[in-house]
């Protein structure tokens, strides 16, 4: 895994960055957990599920059909009573963030690969760039461990580029698309928000 911290940094500065009205705090906080909550299945463990196992770590919680079961079920549990615009723009953001954790658990140099396609394909998969060090499972081990070396791991390849990326999709937004988020929302508007 890479550190909680980091997966729902990314989430936070995705949905931060589209400014799109229906991204409201508690949606982001919301998709915040949805990145994180991946990492659940290092329950099994206790369990005596292997690593490699359907349900072991990186496994099916890890993979897009996952992603697309909590995003949906969330989506059409907790926010129902919103427009159906509304719900597919929380349901897409939801997506992303909790198919963000696998996409950042397959650049980390340790541990297995993730099983992108479970549960209809076990195989794990990284990518063939892995800069990330992994991170120790619980956060006991974490600060126990090498967390200096992870952390400036991490900022250098997943908090820097993501603030590179919030900047990009904030400046684009800026540049001309920025009208069709603000009208009639009511958006902060001033400043650098
Ligand atoms: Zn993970």
């Amino acid at each position: 895994m890479a550190s909680a911290f980091s997966h729902a940094f990314v989430a936070l500065a995705s949905g931060k960055a589209l400014q799109h009205p229906v991204l409201t705090w508690p949606v982001l906080f919301l998709g915040m957990t949805c990145s994180i909550v991946p990492d659940v299945d290092v329950i099994g463990f206790y369990f005596g599920i292997h690593y490699g196992d359907l349900w072991g770590h990186r496994g099916l919680t890890h993979s897009i059909f996952f992603a697309a079961l909590l995003s949906v079920t969330l989506t059409g549990v907790w926010y129902r009573q919103k427009s159906s615009a509304a719900k597919a723009g929380i349901g897409v953001y939801l997506f992303l963030c909790t198919a963000s954790h696998g996409v950042l658990d397959a650049m980390t140099d340790g541990g297995l690969g993730v099983a992108f396609f479970s549960p209809f394909d076990a195989t794990r998969y990284f990518f063939p760039f892995r800069p990330v060090a992994i991170s120790p499972i619980g956060i006991g081990d974490f600060f126990n461990g090498n967390a200096v070396q992870i952390l400036v791991s991490e900022v250098t390849w997943i908090w820097l580029p993501t603030i590179g990326m919030f900047l990009i999709l904030r400046g684009l937004l800026h540049l001309g698309f920025d009208r069709f988020s603000q009208n009639g929302h009511g958006l902060p508007g001033s400043g650098e928000q």
